[in-house]
């Protein structure tokens, strides 16, 4: 038996990686990928489960949290991780009734990813990715995205003295693409579509020898974004949630999150999954559209939600692998219920999330309006990113009051003394 601490292991053949170098997808399901189809030949890294629990026998969790889930992870050491503090993000607890109109009593759980470096659950991904170019000795990453991705990869790289090159569709928020280059990343606008820039970027990382981040493309972004579900599990004192709320795009975070339950699952740690419920854009639904038929068939995405617009999902094979196997919870939200569950949070929270990452909190609303959820229930919403980073959908809510003369002027609008 060979000595390996991870392989990667082809989601549609099965067909096993070993050599631990640079595998993107597998060779033999992608050589029929076309643009207008989500990608085949998805590849998912697996550990030497049995050796992990043979080395840790008592404690297995501390030890694993101990050491930030190292053994779990495709890099040799912590050091090539970036020096920015990426993940162990709260987990703010609030009780049911004082966020929702309820009378059933349970923990409602904010896992809240936009206080990562660059303000977005990406940093998972990124600094995992960085951290394994490190390793590889491999100075420049490439990556395709429509924001969050790209300013993710620019700010960590700038942390870890690597240059990055983000190719992004003209239409980006203006928010993401100035934090891109404020980084010193390299820009590149591209007069087409998400999918042409994904494309060029794939064609540069090949011809130059670059590492490629792009969104399920490169396996390692499911890895690096399992990492919250280790800490949602460290932040319930090793409970396993009722229920977990996620937006999804192209499917990298929810497959994360089962990624990293179903890790401790096979190391006999937790004995049941999370009930996973993957939140969607009536105007974006390309995965729930489509879970329960053999063949994809495209709603082309008009979604306000920038994060979670998605044509093809990139990783929805693994996405819907996942969610009919751990029968995840589908659930629609329009974008209006998006805009109002934006500001309710922020009213009842005090967390300011952009539209994409409220689709979750929506998604809560809704499903306690047709569900019970049962008192004592663990309740976690998973928020991805901030409000700052997309505010041209709030700004039409607010007419901003006209300047007043003087303090003398000032009225209370909300008291009755007339
Ligand atoms: C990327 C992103 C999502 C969706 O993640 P996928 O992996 O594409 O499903 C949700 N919210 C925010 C803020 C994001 O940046």
């Amino acid at each position: 038996m060979t000595k390996y601490k991870y392989y990667y292991s082809c989601i549609s053949c099965g067909k096993k990686y070993y050599d631990n170098g640079i595998q993107y997808l597998c060779d033999e399901c992608s050589t029929n990928n076309t643009t207008d189809k989500p990608p085949k030949g998805i590849l998912k890294l697996n550990y030497d489960y049995e050796n992990i629990r043979k080395v840790h026998k008592n404690n297995l969790f501390e030890h694993l949290r101990d050491e930030r889930y190292l053994s779990l992870l495709p890099i040799k050491s912590l050091d090539s991780l970036s020096p920015l503090r990426v993940g162990h993000t709260p987990m703010y607890t609030f009780k049911s009734e004082s966020v929702l109109n309820t009378t059933n009593s349970y923990k409602v759980l904010i896992k809240d990813d936009s206080l990562n470096p660059t303000y977005s659950l990406k940093d998972r991904a990124s600094d995992l990715v960085s951290a394994f170019a490190k390793e590889k000795g491999i100075a420049t990453i490439v990556a395709a995205s429509t924001g969050n991705a790209g300013s993710s990869i620019a700010g960590i790289s700038a942390s870890q003295k690597q240059k990055a090159i983000v190719f992004v569709p003209a239409g980006a928020p203006i928010a993401k693409l100035l934090q891109i280059m404020h980084y010193g990343a390299q820009i590149v606008t591209v007069d087409g579509t998400y999918d042409d820039a994904f494309d060029l970027s794939i064609e540069v990382s090949k011809k130059y020898g670059y590492y490629n981040r792009n969104t399920a493309y490169n396996p390692l972004t499911v890895e690096g974004k399992k990492t919250v579900a280790f800490e949602i599990f460290e932040g319930l004192n090793k409970k396993v949630p009722t229920l977990i709320f996620v937006s999804a795009g192209d499917g990298v975070i929810i497959s994360g999150l089962f990624k990293g339950f179903e890790d401790l699952l096979k190391l006999g740690i937790i004995k049941k999954m999370p009930r996973i419920v993957a939140v969607q854009s009536t105007k974006s639904k390309n995965i729930i559209a489509n879970l329960n038929h053999k063949s994809f068939k495209k709603f082309p995405a008009t979604t306000i939600a920038d994060s979670i617009s998605v044509d093809i999902p990139r990783n929805y094979y693994m996405a819907r692998q996942y969610m009919l196997k751990y029968a995840s919870i589908p659930l629609l939200v329009t974008d209006e219920e998006i805009i109002e569950a934006s500001q309710d949070l922020s009213i009842k929270t005090g967390i300011f999330a952009e539209p994409a990452a409220s689709a979750s909190w929506a998604g809560f609303i809704k499903y306690n309006k047709e569900n019970v959820i049962a008192d004592n229930s663990k309740v976690v919403i998973l928020s991805t990113g901030s409000g700052l980073k997309d505010i041209k959908n709030i700004q039409k809510m607010y007419d901003l009051p006209a300047p007043i003369k003087s303090i003398l002027e000032f009225r209370n609008t909300d008291s009755n003394n007339k």
